[in-house]
């Protein structure tokens, strides 16, 4: 009689749970294994949060729009999936920062807002001497006795002062995390910064020394590829074998049964049964599949942040007065509603056409998120009042859209590493097959989720093996 199929289903199809599925096939075929693998998606289309919107000429990212190049997983897997040649960087332009209200070029190399050559950070008028010269405290000051968790805002204030802190690495921190500062955990988010002053004392002196520098060359640091990053969606659904997924499929519960088999259902009553399950949902959902687990009471807790991106295209002569940069971050104390925007038409020359601008700005913080909920009118009405604080646009957009991220942003506050840790742990003890990734745990960027995705490949492989 021939071995029954093991059978894993993937509760999730955005970067995490699509990489996740992508990468399991792949290992199942070159194994010859007898596992068969169902990718389950509550919507009508795969990629989450990646969305690429295509227009008369126009690539428009509606979330994500790039990756960190020197992380490598997004490379690697668009040569495994023969796309690399589409992968594109983008072109390097003046970085601005909004601080009090004023518009600066952010101080040229700086590392997550920690200025690593001092020429363009003493003449920089970001920062008054005071400030400058607080931060230059860090030359000196004892490393922190701190052995446990702290925040970022805790841990940057105290090397670098308030006012770096406010002007530059607060507005940075947002861009990524749309987090508050004070919350945000350190271990969870640049444990490396903890460790480079236990080292090294200070940040300025360690980051100099373990040699990171700012890219200087003319390449920038992101990539995306040349039709949006859909296309990494894409190309990873038309690698899956036929039947693998199954969209507009909401899972509500999953149970295990004493076999250690679990029993998935959806909204509409249909049931699947599972070897392993591999969710990858956002954090508050996982909750909701499995209510009766004290351990999994901590997420619904857990904040997530709502954003908003709005992308905007233009006439090119419609913009009177352009700033010479492809984007901007905006501080706390400044009187703007956008966190951030970006010249998109410059960083990515590909996503205009000719004679065309597109301009891409965020909305939503933790603190101020109530903005999101607006009307699109009303959302575009904000972002025009704002850009017409450091730009002269004259007449309309052609086009606005507003794309609503609720919840979307987990936030790792202090101690979340440990709380996580402890997750697997409980997990691996009462739920043995069941295995939680994605954008909640270790890592929001999309090289991070592909990691986890690799991750839970390498787990779900020694389980069933
Ligand atoms: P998701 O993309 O949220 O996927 C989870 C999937 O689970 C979804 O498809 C959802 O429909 C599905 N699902 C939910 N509930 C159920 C259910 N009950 N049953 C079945 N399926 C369900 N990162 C970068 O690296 N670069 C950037 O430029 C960048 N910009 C960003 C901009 C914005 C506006 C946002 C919101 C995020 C950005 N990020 C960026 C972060 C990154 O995009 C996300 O962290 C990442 O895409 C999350 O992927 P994921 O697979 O973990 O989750």
């Amino acid at each position: 009689m021939g071995q029954q199929n093991k059978r894993v289903v993937i509760i999730g199809g955005g970067i995490t749970g699509l990489t996740t599925a992508y990468y399991l096939q792949q290992e199942i075929k070159d194994k010859h294994l007898p596992i068969e693998v169902k990718l389950v998606e509550a919507t009508h289309r795969l990629g989450g949060k990646v969305h690429t919107l295509k227009r008369d000429g126009y690539v428009i990212e509606k979330g994500p729009d790039s990756c960190l190049a020197s992380k490598p997983e997004v490379s690697r897997l668009a040569e495994r999936l023969g796309i690399e040649d589409t992968l594109i960087r983008n072109r390097k332009g003046t970085s601005y920062v909004i601080a009090g209200g004023e518009l600066y070029p952010i101080p040229g190399g700086s590392i997550v807002g920690i200025p690593t050559q001092i020429a363009p950070f003493i003449t920089t008028s970001l920062f008054s001497l005071t400030g400058k010269m607080r931060a230059a405290a860090d030359f000196v000051l004892p490393r922190s006795q701190e052995t446990e968790d702290q925040s970022l805002g805790k841990f940057f204030r105290r090397r670098m002062g308030d006012e770096v802190v406010d002007h530059l690495i607060e507005p940075l921190l947002t861009g990524i995390f749309a987090g508050d500062i004070d919350q945000l955990s350190l271990m969870s988010t640049f444990p490396q910064l903890y460790e480079l002053e236990q080292k090294h004392r200070s940040l300025i002196a360690g980051i100099k020394k373990s040699g990171q520098s700012v890219n200087s060359n003319e390449k920038g640091n992101f990539l995306t590829f040349t039709e949006g990053l859909q296309s990494l969606i894409d190309a990873m659904e038309s690698g899956l074998n036929p039947n693998t997924v199954y969209k507009s499929m909401k899972v509500t519960s999953i149970e295990k049964e004493d076999s250690n088999v679990y029993t998935i259902t959806f909204t509409n009553g249909e049931q699947l049964e599972a070897d392993s399950v591999i969710v990858t949902t956002p954090h508050h959902v996982v909750q909701s599949m499995f209510p009766t687990y004290p351990f999994l009471t901590f997420l619904k807790e857990m904040p997530a942040t709502s954003v908003a991106t709005v992308a905007m295209g233009f006439a090119q002569d419609a913009i009177k007065k352009d700033i010479a940069g492809t984007e901007f971050l905006v501080s706390r104390n400044s009187d703007y509603s956008l966190t951030a925007g970006t010249w998109t038409h410059k960083k990515w020359p590909h996503t205009a056409p000719e004679g065309k601008a597109l301009l891409r700005c965020y909305l939503g913080k933790s603190g101020d998120e109530t903005i999101v909920d607006l009307s699109d009118d009303e959302i575009e009405q904000i972002v025009l009042e704002d850009l017409s604080k450091i730009m002269d646009i004259e007449g309309e957009p052609e086009f606005t859209i507003v794309s609503r991220y609720k919840n979307s942003m987990p936030q790792y506050t202090v101690g979340h590493r440990e709380r996580i840790q402890d997750m697997y742990e409980q997990a691996e003890a009462s739920l043995p097959g069941l295995f939680i990734a994605g954008s909640s745990y270790e890592g929001v960027s999309i090289p991070d989720c592909i990691v986890q995705g690799e991750k839970a490949v390498s787990k779900v492989m020694e389980y069933l093996e």
